[in-house]
């Protein structure tokens, strides 16, 4: 085989693996990788590959492939069958396992808590087992019905997340009260009226207050004072009694009861003494019957010692418990608290803005479900943090979208161009390259078309151009003329193949949102007007979009990634 199509061959294969980009870098070392008879023509190589690697650029994906398809198959990335799975558990018995998921309904969920859902979730599917949504919504402050739907239509409903049971665990209040009743009869905790600031220090010298001391019966009078209303907000606290001098100062005698007079969302002005995350959380595991917990290692084992403890107390069973490196969201806003001011002062548009990673903000641009469940097979149980960013996230999407979306032609910034001797020609092409059974779409041509001001302004003298679909022609004394039809006559010599639209009454206004939040306006080919709301399509050298909304006279989309 000639050096020239080797090139060719590996320059494809690298494009087509990378969006469209082939990189020169990469190229060589694979090619010498696989040839070793190469390796002392280094400088020859170099020289053709750039060459090679300007020419490959200008094809679009779709092109790509299909020249690859035709001179080398076999480099074609088969597509993958099969997939991950996720490792197995300890202690797992088929039908047994128990996992929860534990959102507080305090927040618009983000792309790092749906992957903590989905794990856990996915954990109770292989075994067969169940899994229960906990809404963890003891904090009246911060619990709000908003976020409850927001969990049902973000988490469950685009994720398509089952759960076999569904607890808010302020119902579960009643069952709060007793058990604390039954540890202030105990002694193993108390009513404590000194102030934060005093508590901070004593417990950091590891000394008791003078509240450590009182009977159990007069702890248990206090304790009926604090339900009945009789103390403010911050007068007094439940504390558990454990260890003042222990090295985990978590454990010395922390907080696990407080006041707090806030109308809860739920349960409205029923309690006015609420159980902190740890407390609630220890017991609720044994409620739900819970066999492993999935949890991000930043959770930390100084409260897994307290929660553990709390369980001990009451002789419930531990669970497994499994920790995962932490995913991190990169370069973009994952505080609820930080988002919710953006929208205050009208800088994003609200919690579906594209420049955000909320749940919300994915599905409205395009990201599909898989997407999450392919990713949370690829970081799996990890132990180190994962870095979450739109690299990840679109490389994952691209691969199912581009099996799924429709190619349409959609230009902005249009330019009008006379191609003279263009043929009318009525030109069926593909919706989409590889499945013919989705149909085809029509352009019919005449002399004049638009192509984007960008690929006008790259025109040559001389040089011959291809409209993608259609065929080729010359710029020549500052006019366009046709040359001819045949793709081969361009692959010799072609300099560049652009899409491309007839000037035609029946072209649509589109708009797409871009992920800066800008608006890019253009027109579309007519059959535009078929796709459906919530679809994704691609516009050939542009990208994928999701149609967002039809107006009067335009076609809003929303851009998914290149
Ligand atoms: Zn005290």
């Amino acid at each position: 085989m000639e050096l020239k199509e080797i090139i060719l061959k590996y320059a494809l294969q690298n494009a087509v693996k990378f969006n469209g980009k082939a990189n020169p870098g990469a190229i060589i070392g694979k090619l010498l990788k696989d040839n070793d008879d190469l390796k002392t023509r280094i400088k020859e190589l170099s020289k053709e590959i750039q060459k090679t690697v300007k020419d490959v650029n200008k094809l679009s994906v779709d092109e790509q492939k299909e020249k690859l398809k035709e001179i080398a198959p076999e480099m074609l990335e088969k597509k993958k069958i099969e997939k991950k799975e996720l490792p197995e558990l300890k202690n797992a018995v088929m039908g047994k396992v128990v996992t929860r998921i534990p959102p507080e309904p305090s927040k618009y969920n983000h792309i790092g808590h749906a992957l903590s859902f989905l794990l856990n979730y996915l954990y109770a599917k292989k075994y067969k087992g169940k899994s229960v949504l906990r809404f963890e919504d003891t904090n009246p402050t911060a619990s709000k019905q908003e976020y409850v739907d927001a969990m049902k239509k973000d988490v469950l409903e685009y994720l398509n997340i089952n759960p076999d049971k569904t607890v808010f665990v302020s119902d579960d209040m009643p069952k709060f009260y007793k058990l604390a009743e039954d540890l202030i009869k105990r002694s193993e905790a108390y009513v404590c009226f000194c102030d934060r600031e005093k508590m901070q220090d004593l417990r950091h010298k590891g000394l008791p207050c003078e509240c450590r001391n009182n009977s159990a019966e007069k702890n248990l009078e206090e304790w009926k004072k604090m339900l009945s209303r009789k103390y403010n907000e911050g007068k007094c606290v439940l504390r558990l009694k454990i260890d003042l001098e222990s090295d985990n100062h978590v454990m010395r005698d922390p907080v696990i009861f407080r006041i707090i007079y806030a109308e809860h969302y739920r349960q409205k002005e029923k309690y006015c003494v609420w159980p902190m995350y740890d407390f609630e959380n220890a017991v609720e595991e044994e409620f739900c019957g819970i066999t492993h917990i999935l949890r991000s290692s930043e959770f930390g084992n100084m409260r897994i010692e307290l929660q553990d403890y709390i369980k001990g107390l009451f002789g419930f069973k531990k669970q497994e418990v499994i920790q995962y490196g932490r995913f991190n969201v990169v370069g973009a806003i994952t505080q609820g608290r930080e988002i919710r001011q953006l929208i205050e002062d009208k800088k994003v548009i609200g919690w579906d803005d594209p420049r955000l990673v909320t749940l919300r903000a994915l599905k409205r641009r395009g990201i599909v479900p898989e997407m999450f469940y392919d990713l949370v097979l690829k970081v799996g149980l990890s132990k180190t943090p994962t870095n979450i960013d739109w690299t990840v996230i679109s490389s994952i999407n691209r691969k199912i979208l581009d099996q799924n979306s429709d190619r349409y032609f959609f230009i902005h910034d249009p330019k009008e161009i006379t191609i003279k001797n263009a043929p009318n020609l009525d030109i069926e092409i593909k919706l989409h390259p590889e499945h013919e059974e989705r149909g085809t779409r029509n352009l019919k041509t005449n002399e004049n078309f638009y192509i984007s001001e960008k690929d006008f302004k790259e025109l040559k003298e001389g040089e011959l151009y291809r409209l993608m679909h259609a065929f080729n022609f010359k710029k020549q004394k500052n006019q366009f003329v046709f040359d001819s039809k045949e793709l081969e006559k361009y692959k010799q010599n072609g300099k560049k193949i652009m899409h491309w639209l007839p000037k035609d009454e029946k072209l649509v206004r589109v708009e797409v949102l871009m992920p800066n939040a800008k608006i890019v306006k253009g027109i579309a080919e007519p059959s535009v007007k078929n796709i459906k709301i919530n679809d994704v399509v691609q516009f050939e050298r542009f990208g994928f979009c999701k149609l967002d909304s039809i107006e009067k006279d335009k076609l809003v989309f929303w851009f998914t990634h290149e």
